[in-house]
């Protein structure tokens, strides 16, 4: 019986079609892509070179030997290389991040430089096969060994694979698992009929099961602007890093576009990025240019395209305007330039760096570019420290409630009290809330935390009975995100049941940028609870943009004016009339007012005449924690 290579045809066949796909689409040069490059390369080698084999040995005679030995010997080592390949490529993927340790290294190369000693000897031991002139090509003991190798490799990848399978998805899983038990099946088989060439079609299937599965070069670019992403970002920043190449990273934040989609629309915008993506890596090459996110992009510099190369060419082209419809718009550009090894040695660091620069890029102006620093950097890393011990502080409660005084002009005593969130971590010490919430905003821990205040506010209420003391009500501080919850009214809701409070117990604060920020959302909750009695305080007025607007469009009961108003107007005559008349203003809206900041007398005296209801500020008191605040306001009580 002949050799059939029909299975060999169709093993070329799939495995072109999926180096063809694989090679056309955008990908990345990671470890992983290298490795399932190889393999692509290696069954597509073999199973040619199994072809051209079975039809040397078929015409054995007419073929010289030396050239029988060569091909069989090559197309061996090629195939033998299939299985520890692979191997590779699964250790690779079950490893989070890092390189090869020795001994994975050890378990790919060993066995398989026996084979290869094996094959390369076996003209002169026949050892793994034999062309003789009568018998033709025979197969030695030495085959056996060789498929003994290549089951282990598959046994040690399945293993693998099983110990590993948290780091995998079920997909990976899946294809894992069917791969390693079509090669079992099909190696045995090869074993038992060796006129059956069916391995290399099964290893054909296999890559593009894997390709299909595993690979997805599509992970990697973003497909509106044809631009690698975020995930390429890190994956080419950890191989180089890795290599400990030299680079620097320009951020880059386009100012403005956010504009864009209020003014010209969702599709102007998609346009003008389009238009920078394509400026960009026209300017500095394709691979060099990440889209990350919004509108923030990234370029990698390295060898003769400096970091500073790179800023000159965008800020020159961004001097000129984009078009975007007919319109003409100008576009401003805040960068910031990070460099490896001298500011930072991790992927995370860099992206923390990126995304803090960009902000500070922002701050200083339309051409800012922030260069990172030992002394910048040091904010950096604060700012990452922080963040950590806010998410063990959000783990452990370990937030605690202070509370400051509120006084009422009209009664003379404290009649309510703000609810101030504190932190104190052993050793950063009391961190402000002005330095952690933006951070929780950022990093999605401000709901929890906004929640948890909200309630240990009412327990304590509820507990200490705090109106036996004359304390009418407290005020909690919403951020902006809680604001933009759907639903945030039955939380707040549902808290106050849980603990039987009176809705008006409670006066919710907010400020300006909650508004504009999330409208809609806000004007619902906030119908919601003011039907329900509960009083919404507008905080921070005087800062900002302090629109009359807001003022008009939302049922605010109480506007508070931020102490940096209070304090100017006594240094500033213009300062002056603003407070003045903003509260003249407000309480002809019938609104009530609270002063922030009070700390002198004289302060008090000057807010007083204007009209003010209540003061807040370190003339009455500091924030105290519960039980100093409990102990002043029944001290209060009992002297009253
Ligand atoms: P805010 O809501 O405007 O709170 C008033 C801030 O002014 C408090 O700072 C308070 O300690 C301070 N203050 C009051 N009177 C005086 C004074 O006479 N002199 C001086 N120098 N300062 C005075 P704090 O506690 O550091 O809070 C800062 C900001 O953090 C708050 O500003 C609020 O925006 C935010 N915040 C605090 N607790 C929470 C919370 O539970 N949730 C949310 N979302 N934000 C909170
Ligand atoms: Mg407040
Ligand atoms: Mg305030």
């Amino acid at each position: 019986m002949g050799y059939e290579v029909q299975y060999d045809v169709a093993a070329v066949i799939v495995t072109v079609a999926v180096a063809v796909h694989f090679f056309y689409k955008k990908t990345v040069n990671t470890r992983m892509t290298i490795v399932l490059s190889a393999l692509i390369y290696l069954s597509l080698a073999s199973a040619v070179l199994d072809m051209v084999t079975v039809y040397t040995i078929e015409h054995a005679k007419e073929v010289p030997h030396w050239i029988n030995y060569l091909l069989n010997q090559a197309y061996l080592l090629l195939f033998n290389a299939i299985t520890p390949i692979y191997y590779m490529y699964v250790v690779y993927l079950n490893k989070e991040s890092g390189r090869m340790r020795m001994r994975d290294r050890l378990q790919v190369i060993v066995p398989y430089a026996a084979d290869a000693l094996l094959i390369a000897t076996t003209p002169f031991t026949g050892y793994v096969f034999a062309m003789d002139p009568q018998n033709g090509y025979t197969y030695g003991g030495g085959m056996f060994v060789l498929y003994m190798v290549a089951l282990l490799y598959v046994a040690a990848s399945f293993v693998r694979t099983v110990l590993f399978r948290k780091n995998l998805n079920k997909g990976q899983r899946m294809i894992t698992y069917c791969y390693t038990v079509a090669c079992i099946i099909s190696i045995v088989a090869q074993m038992l009929t060796d006129q059956l060439l069916i391995i290399q079609f099964s290893i054909a299937i296999a890559i593009l099961l894997i390709y299909l599965s595993l690979e997805n070069p599509e992970d990697f670019s973003n497909k509106l602007l044809g631009t690698y992403n975020e995930t390429a970002f890190v994956e080419i920043l950890s191989t180089m890093i890795r290599n400990k190449r030299e680079f620097s990273v320009v951020g880059i934040r386009v100012h403005g576009l956010q504009y864009i989609t209020k003014t010209l629309g969702a599709t102007s915008w998609n346009h003008l990025l389009k238009q920078i993506a394509e400026f960009l890596q026209h300017a500095v090459g394709k691979k060099r240019v990440f889209y990350l996110s919004g509108s923030r992009f990234a370029v990698i510099a390295k060898g003769t395209m400096t970091g500073d190369a790179v800023i000159h060419k965008i800020q020159e082209r961004f001097q000129r305007p984009f078009k975007a419809d007919d319109a003409e718009i100008s576009l401003a550009v805040p960068m910031c330039m990070i460099s490896y090894p001298e500011h930072v040695d991790t992927v995370e660091n860099i992206l923390d760096a990126i995304e803090y620069f960009s902000d500070a890029a922002k701050g200083a102006g339309n051409a800012g570019v922030v260069y990172a620093n030992e002394e910048t950097l040091k904010n950096v890393g604060r700012e990452f420290q922080v963040v950590q011990i806010l998410k063990r502080a959000v783990v452990d409660k370990k937030f605690e409630v202070w509370y400051q005084p509120i006084y009422s002009v009209e009664k003379k005593r404290f009649t309510s009290a703000e609810a101030l969130v504190r932190l104190t971590d052993e050793e950063f010490g009391v961190i402000s809330p002005d330095e952690f919430i933006p951070l929780a905003e950022k990093n999605g821990m401000i709901l929890e935390i906004g929640v948890y205040v909200f309630r240990e506010v009412c327990r304590f209420m509820k507990t200490h009975q705090v109106w036996n003391y004359g304390i009418e009500n407290i005020d909690v501080n919403l951020s902006v995100v809680q604001c933009m919850q759907e639903r945030l009214y039955e939380t707040l809701l549902d808290i106050m049941d849980e603990y039987c409070l009176d809705y008006h117990c409670i006066n919710l604060e907010i400020t300006e940028t909650a508004a504009v920020v999330s409208s809609e959302t806000l004007e619902r909750n906030m119908r919601q609870l003011i039907r329900r009695g509960m009083h919404f305080f507008l905080d921070d007025y005087g800062t900002g943009f302090s629109n009359t607007a807001t003022l008009i469009d939302y049922p605010f009961h109480t506007i508070k004016m931020d102490k940096t108003l209070v304090w100017s107007a006594m240094k500033n005559k213009k300062a002056m009339h603003a407070l003045k008349y903003s509260m003249a203003m407000i309480k002809a809206m019938q609104m009530e007012i609270v002063a922030e900041g009070v700390e002198t007398q004289e302060q008090a005296k000057i807010l007083e005449a204007m009209g003010c209801d209540f003061f807040q500020g370190y003339l009455y008191s500091k924030p105290v924690s519960g039980a100093e605040f409990l102990n002043k306001v029944r001290a209060e009580a009992i002297y009253a």
